[in-house]
């Protein structure tokens, strides 16, 4: 039988505040462990929250740029749980008025279309940290540290309108795109501050019924979550062959060992014993802030693609691809701004400049390139002062000093050779060195063309201008 998968995916995204949810302390990564914690924070016994108005702003922008509908009132709730770095025995969160609901987001998956539902994105608090390892001395113990606990999430619930692992990889990453180009997020999944978890089932083809689902933690990267979501669908496809049922439960994936595990069954909402918290009064979010929040909204990326297509001509899968990343994107632009040439320049950007920031792990803000660079780079070849592979010479200079091609260029000498006298003078040195190759040339072989061509590179140390070699050569050996 064929089956087919249903897919949901439930992302937490930490918003990019300064401080926390619902108290001051900072939501700074990488602080020493507890150092940015308060009485709200801990969890201790009679201290308020009080809610952060950027906390509002960034979810709202997040859900209007989703094309969720924003529910002026919505209310936080107590989500009760016992987790040893979670103090207060609950996570502040929202239920059943959640702060908006009802988006989708466009993706486009081997040339066909098609919107996902976005059920709803909801306001909560992250909880703390548990250490286990990597204490040599001590490995019996645990450690808490409460720097994340109260850290702000928006939690972000698809409908089960995901049909297959790429499509699922599809929606991951426009909904990165579009949290990072708004700057809702720094969608750092090796961070943990983009979170995804996936639910999985699976039905035999042409059946209307969901399957029994799964939920699959600890993705914390697109590889994880392609690999979880194939191995469950496989393990869920052999359960129902072999006559079994499939058990709702929660899964852990091991990504060093390439399997999935039971980690508890299912808990449903009611475990939770969900109940409006009474120290926060009911959010308001009045028009006005919404409309300001809209009009402040920066271009998102399907909007940034079609406009990158038509302003600079450049291919849909090439403008898909910077218009993902506000950085890049911006980048692209004001490289084009200076040197004028926007093919040449999405050359560089999505080669050598790419590869480069992968093999060093950089970001591109944490490189020392910056779009001066890649313009002035890019200025050099097309104005014919060096040649396309000088120019990748030059680059791996540039990208690793930081100092400009033009500078490179005069240090290493590398000017190219252009002057058409110069280079007929060696394309004639050449000739005469070679007189058999001549005359089987100007019986006909052409095709030796290349082996003059290569010659005269040669001479040059691999300084002359090809294009003007190639030239230069006819015209030396066409002669008589
Ligand atoms: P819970 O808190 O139980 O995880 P949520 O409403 O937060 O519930 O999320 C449920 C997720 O599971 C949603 O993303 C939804 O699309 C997905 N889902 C629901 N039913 C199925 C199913 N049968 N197969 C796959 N995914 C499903
Ligand atoms: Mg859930
Ligand atoms: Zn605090």
């Amino acid at each position: 039988m064929n089956y087919e998968p249903v897919i949901g995916l439930e992302v937490h995204a930490q918003l990019l505040t300064r401080t926390k949810c619902f108290c001051a302390c900072s939501t700074e990564f990488g602080a020493s462990p507890n150092s940015n914690t308060c009485p709200v924070c801990l969890g201790l016994p009679g201290a308020l929250p009080v809610l952060n108005r950027e906390v509002v702003r960034l979810a709202v922008r997040a859900a209007l740029a989703l094309g969720c509908h924003i529910n002026r009132i919505s209310q936080f709730a107590r989500k009760n749980y016992f987790y040893p770095d979670l103090p207060k025995g609950y996570q502040i969160s929202q239920y059943d008025k959640p702060i908006s609901e009802h988006g989708a987001i466009a993706i486009k998956v081997n040339g066909t279309a098609k919107r996902v539902g976005i059920t709803r994105l909801h306001i909560e608090e992250d909880a703390g940290k548990s250490l286990h390892d990597g204490f040599p001395d001590s490995s019996e113990k645990s450690y808490i540290d409460l720097n994340r606990s109260g850290v702000p999430l928006v939690e972000i619930v698809s409908e089960p309108d995901l049909r297959s692992t790429t499509e699922a990889y599809a929606y991951l990453s426009k909904l990165k795109a579009i949290l990072e180009t708004t700057e809702v997020c720094n969608c750092d999944m090796e961070k943990g501050n983009l979170r995804c978890d996936a639910n999985v089932s699976v039905r035999p083809a042409g059946s209307s019924e969901f399957g029994t689902r799964t939920e699959l933690k600890n993705l914390n990267s697109f590889r994880f979550l392609q690999r979880a979501m194939e191995y469950e669908i496989l393990r869920q496809v052999e359960i129902l062959e072999s006559g079994g049922h499939i058990v709702q439960e929660t899964r852990l994936w091991n990504a060093d060992e390439g399997k999935s595990y039971s980690m508890r069954s299912k808990e449903e909402a009611h475990d939770y014993r969900y109940f409006p918290e009474p120290d926060l009064l009911p959010l308001v979010v009045e028009d006005a802030f919404v409309e300001e929040t809209l009009k402040t909204m920066p271009e998102l990326p399907d909007a940034k693609k079609d406009r990158l297509i038509e302003q600079y001509g450049i291919p849909e899968g090439d403008a898909d691809w910077l218009a993902s990343s506000r950085t890049f994107s911006e980048f692209f632009e004001e490289t084009v701004r200076i040197c004028k040439k926007p093919r040449p320049a999405l050359n560089w950007l999505k080669g050598e400049l790419t590869a480069a920031l992968n093999n060093t792990s950089l970001g591109l803000q944490e490189s020392k390139i910056s779009p001066a660079h890649i313009a002035e780079l890019v200025g050099l070849i097309e104005g014919g002062v060096i040649s396309g592979k000088m120019g990748k010479v030059v680059f791996e200079e540039m990208f690793a000093t930081g100092k400009f091609p033009r500078k490179i260029v005069e240090e290493k000498n590398l000017v190219q050779i252009s002057d058409v006298t110069a280079l007929e003078k060696i394309a004639r040195e050449v000739a005469a060195s070679s007189p058999e190759n001549v005359a089987k040339y100007r019986g006909g072989r052409t095709g030796n063309l290349a082996w003059f061509v290569g010659q005269v590179m040669k001479a040059t140390k691999g300084q002359a201008n090809p294009q003007l070699v190639n030239e230069v050569v006819k015209k030396v050996l066409e002669e008589n």
